[in-house]
């Protein structure tokens, strides 16, 4: 049996909690024989500023590039506020995304059945809800050049982010989103603001272009970013693929979280390229932040990280038994009434973040059995 390498950064606030329920998780899937796992852990965000003097160590990111895969638990915190903007805690995840490469980031919004009640929007509207989000990752305005705030002759300052995508960025992630449509319903919607930016031509024109190319069977749609916005919180479950920019991404998966019932449920994946192995660099974590207000008191939900461990065997191992075994684990929980206090009613009985992940794993053990 394949022995995968796993880098484990748990990082900062809440990430410790929840990397602990994945490697609870990991104990169970060892025992089922499905797949066995090394995994190593290391510093990143402000722990690694505390222990290095910086986010993300040289020897960290060479580890990292040597690993099968990546999960990393979230980063920052009020106790790194004050540093430098350079070596501020999230400076070593964007470092890590750009130095490997990890363009394409999925957000998955599934709506569980015994959740429904806990989104922001009505039980019809979110009811049987998925939906795959296929952010562009490491071009846009938060890298485009020149970036920055100068002092005018008047004193004031003027401000500048710069737009920028090229042809091959946008076709790359556009395959992305066509594959896995592919394996889908068959349909993507792709959001831009082409009514008001150059970029958002180029967007078009070139998503367009692909789809005509190489994707006949499968459906696009282009919508612009802001109704896009929109249509999410009035008929999300119109869409199924939504393949959009870095900022717009940002936006639109935070506007999505919403209608899923809380940030503590959502995983994510950034992959890179297919090298010349077939295989591809990857990191996947929690959407949710470090979350320093419940930090170190046993309140995360675990279910967004554990969710992202079942992205990784799904996609950088192509482990999909094993993947199902972790997403019919997580759904079973939560159909037995297990809830963290994220997700519980007013008065409803709430487990803690370890007990949480302690269930999962039972009910993959007896899903395994
Ligand atoms: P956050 O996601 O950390 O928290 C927002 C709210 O959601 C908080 O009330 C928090 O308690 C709750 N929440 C988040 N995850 C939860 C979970 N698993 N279970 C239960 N409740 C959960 O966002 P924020 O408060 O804006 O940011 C806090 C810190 O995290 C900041 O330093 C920010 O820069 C950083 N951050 C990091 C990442 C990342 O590492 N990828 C992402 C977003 C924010």
């Amino acid at each position: 049996m394949t022995t995968y390498k796993l880098l484990l950064l748990p990082g900062d606030g809440i990430g410790p909690e929840v990397m602990a329920g994945v490697e609870t998780v990991l104990t169970a899937l060892a025992e089922t024989g499905l797949a066995t796992f090394e995994a190593e852990t290391d510093l990143v965000g402000g722990s690694a500023i505390d222990a290095h003097g910086k986010p993300l160590s040289d020897a960290t990111l060479a580890k990292a590039d040597a690993a099968d895969a990546i999960l990393l638990g979230a980063v920052g915190g009020p106790k790194w506020n004050g540093v430098a903007y350079e070596i501020r805690p999230e400076a070593g995840l964007l470092r890590l995304r750009k130095d490997l490469g990890l363009f394409a980031n999925l957000r998955p919004a599934i709506c569980y059945p015994a959740l429904a009640d806990a989104s922001a929007l009505k039980r019809e509207l979110v009811e049987g809800l998925d939906i795959m989000i296929v952010r562009e990752l490491t071009g846009g305005v938060y890298f485009g050049e020149p970036k920055e705030i100068t002092t005018l002759p008047d004193g004031s300052k003027r401000a500048v982010d710069t737009q920028v995508y090229t042809t091959a960025e946008i076709e790359r992630i556009a395959h992305i989103a066509f594959d896995l449509a592919g394996k889908r319903s068959g349909r993507v919607a792709s959001a831009e603001k082409h009514n008001v930016m150059k970029s958002g031509v180029l967007w078009k024109e070139v998503v367009t272009e692909v789809h005509a190319r190489h994707y006949a069977g499968i459906a696009l749609e282009h919508v612009l970013a802001d109704n896009c916005a929109m249509q999410l919180v009035r008929r999300p479950k119109q869409f199924d693929v939504l393949v959009t920019d870095n900022l717009f991404g940002d936006v639109l998966s935070d506007v999505a979280a919403m209608l899923t019932g809380s940030l503590g449920m959502l995983p994510s994946a950034s992959l890179g390229a297919v090298d010349a192995r077939g295989t591809r660099k990857a990191l996947y974590e929690p959407v949710h932040g470090s979350a320093p207000d419940i930090a170190g008191q046993d309140k995360a939900n675990p279910i967004a990280m554990i969710g992202s461990l079942a992205m990784c065997l799904r996609y950088s191992f192509g482990l999909g038994e094993a993947a199902d075994l972790v997403d019919r684990a997580i759904t079973a929980a939560l159909a037995g009434g297990a809830r963290t206090a994220d997700i519980a009613g007013d008065g409803a009985p709430v487990l803690g973040t370890r007990a949480m992940a302690e269930l999962i794993a039972s009910e993959l053990r007896v899903r395994a059995a």
